[in-house]
């Protein structure tokens, strides 16, 4: 691709050892999962985040709960509630605790929400990872890795995304936000040699998943016999990935500096709407109740990463299959939300996912 260096040939060994990682949007799902894992195996985290009723506030308190449970020392583990955007408050972050690592995760997800407001995704995706580039740059970070998205490929007909292969084509707001981290990134890379590493996450689902997100809809609504809306005649595929899949390959890229690189994190191999209904259905052991839709505008009819690069660059390999990463995520749901071990917030109840009868 036209932005690709040819350092991309030389494998980097990865770099071992205590590291504090600034960790952006550690209350979220993916977020909470990586910092804890960081944790787990020694390293320190600071985790910013604003906290956004984007979805169920209470999730995201729960992800923080466990984490604070596990790590009481706030020298392990400290946590800022705010907004990324906030100058004043990132600047004193990275004074007061010089994170040398930064895993930028916190953004504005969710394809059709951005189409209805382009703006808050041009605030948190744009100006958040602009201003976290500009700081982490000026305080000598050894390396940021940050999310992108596999949206970036948009409508392409390939069979394969590869990274360097396939023209990107953004066709929502939230695609075309993540397309401009990644031009910004590059920038940030160019003026100052930030070591900088993209990675566009194929659909991610699993245990604490979002529940805007299809996996943990259809698990919730078929669970509860409620009607699941299927867009289009369920042959579109797309790659779903599974969280500690995509954890492997994120700490991957925090462990090995590349000047610059977008890496593709998916599964590898694509599963259609009807396989995955069959799927949860069989995991739930419930049938499903189902309201016929048309194709949704922004939406991607096929995704399907090209991990060859991940793999090459990073030892990156998926090793979930999609049935044992529903059967886990079933079996988290049936914790969470049958057994009531989270406390149901009104905003969950106004989107109507209350609490399983
Ligand atoms: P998430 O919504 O669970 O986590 C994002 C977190 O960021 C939230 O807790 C939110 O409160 C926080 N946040 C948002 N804007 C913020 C701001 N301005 N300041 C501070 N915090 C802010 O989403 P996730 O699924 O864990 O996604 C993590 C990252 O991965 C995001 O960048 C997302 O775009 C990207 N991604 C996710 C998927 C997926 O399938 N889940 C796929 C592709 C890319």
């Amino acid at each position: 691709g036209s932005l690709g260096t040819h350092e991309e040939y030389t494998v980097v060994p990865p770099h071992i050892g205590y590291k504090k990682v600034l960790v952006t949007g550690g209350a979220g799902f993916i977020g909470s999962h990586v910092a804890e894992f960081l944790l787990a195996r020694g390293d320190d985290v600071v985790i910013v985040d604003e906290m956004n009723d984007y979805y169920d506030l209470s999730l995201k308190r729960a992800n923080l709960a466990l984490l604070r449970e596990a790590y009481p020392d706030e020298t392990r583990l400290k946590i800022y509630e705010g907004d990324i955007c906030d100058e004043n408050l990132m600047q004193e972050i990275f004074e007061v605790e010089s994170p040398h690592w930064v895993c930028h995760l916190a953004a504005r997800a969710g394809v059709r929400p951005s189409i209805q407001d382009p703006y808050v995704y041009i605030h948190s995706n744009i100006k958040g990872t602009t201003l976290l580039l500009e700081l982490s740059a000026k305080f000598g970070v050894k390396n940021f890795v940050f999310a992108s998205s596999s949206s970036v490929y948009g409508g392409s007909k390939s069979t394969y995304f590869s990274e360097d292969e396939v023209v990107d084509n953004p066709v929502s707001p939230y695609a075309a936000s993540k397309k401009a981290c990644e031009l910004f990134a590059y920038t940030y890379h160019h003026l100052y040699n930030l070591n900088v590493s993209g990675l566009r996450f194929f659909t991610v689902y699993g245990p604490r998943g979002r529940p805007d997100m299809a996996p943990f809809k259809f698990i919730d609504r078929i669970s509860r016999g409620l009607e699941i809306q299927k867009f289009g005649d369920g042959s579109s595929s797309r790659d779903y990935t599974y969280i500690s899949d995509i954890v492997d390959g994120v700490v991957r890229a925090i462990d090995r500096p590349y000047p610059y690189q977008i890496f593709n994190l998916g599964k590898g191999s694509g599963t259609s709407l009807n396989e995955f209904i069959d799927i949860v259905q069989k995991e739930t052991g419930n049938k499903a109740l189902i309201k016929q839709m048309p194709d949704q505008p922004g939406d991607v009819p096929y995704t399907c990463a090209s991990c060859e690069k991940a793999h090459r660059l990073l030892g990156y390999k998926s090793q979930v299959s999609f049935g044992d990463g529903i059967r886990r995520t079933v079996e988290w749901y049936n914790q969470a939300y049958i057994k009531n071990t989270i406390e149901v917030c009104p905003e969950r109840q106004a989107n109507g996912l209350g609490r399983a009868p």
